[in-house]
């Protein structure tokens, strides 16, 4: 429920109306505008039916917010939220650019991958210590020995870190090592996750689940931010379809109808989208012409040598390639690389 105060309400009478809110056991929102102070009120409708607060002398309007994600939602908090990773700025006038490899091998291999996606312009560095892997033969990263070979790294080369949590009893040690939490797409339905690392208050990227409609995606955002963490980065990486020609399908039709309805920043991961190395520049053009906020692209040094998702991966040339090719692209559409 959004509840619009009177002009004449006072400080005094938001706050009664927002113990009243609470003392229904309800979550109360507070949101001073410039010209009106703004109240939310989420929980149960019935409750908040009960409370009849448009019969209030300091409500000027009472209305439901309809979509089913509400913090997430633009219809509470209509202006663009900007997260912060390390000092790098995501959802503003830049584009965001997270690279390298899909996981951290050895100190040479992430130092050499880093280097290459910095030298690119990539501005956040990214790489995998815990792997979710379809096989359990496959490499499932280096655990805890990745996490430090990963913050040497960035520490080095002056980038933020931004790495996978997959379990609830490593969210510390993962906060401990990282700038930004990322749940994978086989993750985003695991609430008791979404949850422990909504309270861990880092920010965190929330890739779109393998089969998860726009809208399971949204409210396991809604997680996050229920749990009192608004620093929240969305992150289309394809969606599973009746087409096997490629990895997945990159749904591009999600960026702009996640703009149009929420608050928070969304990127594109052709890299993941696609699997296929050569597809991953033109879709990293396209999802910028169609309004993310950034990519997130998998580069290594030795693509051919890498331990997983050697295929996406880019070379370190083709990423400078992709780069070029990307500022004109951002330039287009008013937006600063
Ligand atoms: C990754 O980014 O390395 C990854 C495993 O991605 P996803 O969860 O999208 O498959
Ligand atoms: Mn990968």
């Amino acid at each position: 429920m959004i509840i619009v105060l009177k002009p004449k309400a006072t400080p005094e009478s938001a706050e009664r109306l927002l113990k009243r809110i609470s003392d229904a056991g309800l979550q109360p929102l507070h949101m001073p505008g410039s010209e009106r102070v703004v109240l939310g009120a989420l929980g149960d409708e019935r409750v908040l039916a009960e409370l009849a607060l448009d019969g209030d002398p300091d409500v000027e309007s009472v209305k439901p917010i309809l979509a089913p994600y509400k913090l997430v939602s633009r219809e509470l908090h209509a202006h663009d939220t900007i997260v912060r990773i390390g000092g790098v700025a995501i959802g503003g006038s830049s584009l965001v650019v997270i690279a390298g490899p899909c996981a951290v091998e050895t100190p040479a291999q992430m130092r050499a991958s880093a280097m290459a996606a910095r030298k690119g312009g990539a501005t956040i560095l990214r790489a995998g210590a815990y792997k979710p892997r379809t096989s359990p033969y496959g490499f499932s990263g280096h655990g805890p020995a990745g996490l430090s070979i990963l913050r040497e790294v960035g520490d080095e080369l002056g980038m933020p870190v931004v790495t996978e949590v997959m379990d609830t009893a490593e969210v510390d040690l993962v906060a401990e090592h990282a700038d930004a939490l990322q749940i994978g797409a086989r993750n985003m339905h695991n609430f008791a996750l979404l949850r422990a690392v909504g309270r861990s208050g880092k920010p965190v990227l929330l890739k779109r689940g393998l089969s998860a409609r726009i809208e399971e995606w949204l409210l396991a955002a809604e997680y996050l931010l229920a749990s009192g963490n608004d620093q929240v980065v969305l992150c289309e990486r394809g969606i599973r379809t009746f087409e096997t020609a490629t990895r997945n399908t990159l749904d591009l039709n999600a960026i702009p109808y996640i703009k149009q309805r929420t608050h928070l920043p969304v990127i594109v991961d052709p890299s993941h989208g696609t699997g296929i190395r050569e597809l991953v520049t033109p879709m990293a053009l396209a999802a910028v012409a169609c309004g993310a906020d950034g990519i997130m692209v998998e580069v290594h040094e030795n693509p051919a040598a890498a331990l997983s998702d050697g295929a996406q991966s880019l070379y370190p040339a083709q990423f400078e390639t992709l780069m070029k090719a990307l500022a004109p692209v951002a330039q287009a559409v008013g937006r600063k690389l």
